[in-house]
């Protein structure tokens, strides 16, 4: 049989009991320990030999390796710091943390596909490699993995694995089960996030003309951000600007001396990803300045913009339309939201896919939710598109 076919019941119900089984065991970002261990039990279990890579990551290779191709298959491993409220069986028991985003879902997807291309193992002609990566949800795992060699063989010492080209893919509840979307271009944001600090001159709160008050300067910075999207940013250029956070002050009847603001901002053209941090570091010096006080901005970086490849994104595409229970392929779907794959779509031609997980004629949570829920029926579309790309990419 061709390694590509449908997965059957029994291959169904491995894969939904390792998606439980680390559904159940959730662990924050770069510190996957028991993730990786059990990753690394279930890969050496198949016949693979799973190295680590990036810290709590793992890579492993298989296929004939004859032809020198290489294609790459991403799952991420991380959960968040959210308290679980799906009322699941197999819901998380560790307390303040839950798998809210489907990465368990990613890495037992792969799980599939990898026990699907080693029982083939002499139907690949060149080389897979599988990436389970960690720390994705702070953006900085596929960065830990690419220093470590993960894109150019030195992972394992061999270079002529240097990655062709990746695939990953993210299952999403907004989309319904049988949808899948594979679109080309910048497809997800660069992700920064801002800290600015006011400082003015704390006092009474009865004598305000002798203090500078932060909070009022703070208030007006707040304001003056949301004319950058609205004013200085041209409308068909895509940004996001954020203000998630703001402290300032102590009392009611004291006034503040600091006030400090913690944001977001979201891009997709390279020209605004070099332009915001000074914008926004300025703007908000000029308004703190106009009310006597000061304000300093901490810009950091955590994604840049994801640009998926055309041919990988046609390879993806061409995949899910052959595929069993896609009903749908989007060709549209772009979001300000952030991936670290980016960084891997930077190094090498790559396709990042969305699943539908939505369950069919149901309202669907958010990712990141406490109620977030996958709909089980989503995961084996998902190996069998990935296993299709990957008979495309040796085709
Ligand atoms: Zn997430
Ligand atoms: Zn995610």
């Amino acid at each position: 049989m061709e390694y590509w076919q449908p997965l059957d019941t029994t291959e169904t119900a491995t894969l939904i009991d390792w998606r439980r089984a680390l559904h159940c065991q959730p662990e924050l970002s770069l510190v996957e320990h028991d993730t990786q261990r059990a990753l690394h039990g279930w890969l050496s279990g198949m016949g693979l030999d799973p190295v680590p890579v990036g810290g709590t990551g793992l890579a492993c290779a298989l296929g004939r390796g004859e032809t020198g191709q290489v294609l790459m298959l991403r799952a991420d491993m991380d959960a968040l710091p959210v308290q679980e409220h799906t009322g699941l069986a197999f819901a998380s028991q560790r307390p303040g943390k839950m798998h809210a985003c489907g990465h368990d879902a990613h890495m037992a997807c792969l799980l599939a596909v990898a026990k699907r291309l080693i029982d083939h193992q002499d139907q690949i002609p060149g080389t897979v490699v599988l990436a389970f990566q960690p720390g994705e949800e702070d953006g900085q795992g596929a960065v830990k993995m690419i220093r470590d060699g993960l894109l150019d063989g030195q992972w394992c010492g061999r270079p002529e694995l240097a990655v062709q080209a990746a695939l990953g893919l993210h299952v999403w509840s907004k989309l319904p089960t049988g949808t899948v979307s594979a679109v080309a271009g910048p497809i997800m944001a660069a992700v920064d996030d801002f800290h600015i600090t006011v400082k003015g001159c704390g006092g009474h709160g009865a004598l305000p003309h002798q203090t500078r008050d932060a909070v009022v300067a703070g208030a007006a910075v707040v304001q003056a951000l949301q004319t950058l999207a609205s004013r200085r940013i041209d409308p068909l250029d895509p940004v996001v600007v954020t203000v998630g956070s703001i402290q300032g002050g102590t009392t009611f009847n004291v006034v503040a001396e600091t006030c400090e603001l913690r944001g977001t901002v979201r891009t997709f053209s390279p020209d605004l990803y070099e332009r915001l941090p000074a914008m926004l570091t300025e703007l908000a010096a000029r308004t703190a300045q106009a009310y006597e006080c000061t304000a300093e901005t901490v810009y950091r970086r955590y994604a840049i913009a994801l640009h998926n490849d055309a041919d990988q994104v046609e390879r993806v595409a061409r995949a899910a339309a052959g595929a069993r229970g896609v009903v749908h392929v989007d060709r549209q779907m772009r979001m300000m939201g952030g991936e670290d794959f980016a960084f891997f779509a930077e190094k090498v031609p790559s396709c990042f896919f969305f699943v539908g997980c939505g369950p069919l004629g149901a309202a669907s949570e958010p990712h990141h939710s406490p109620r977030f829920v996958v709909d089980e029926a989503a995961l084996p579309i998902a190996s069998e598109v990935m296993l299709r790309a990957v008979a495309d990419f040796f085709a």
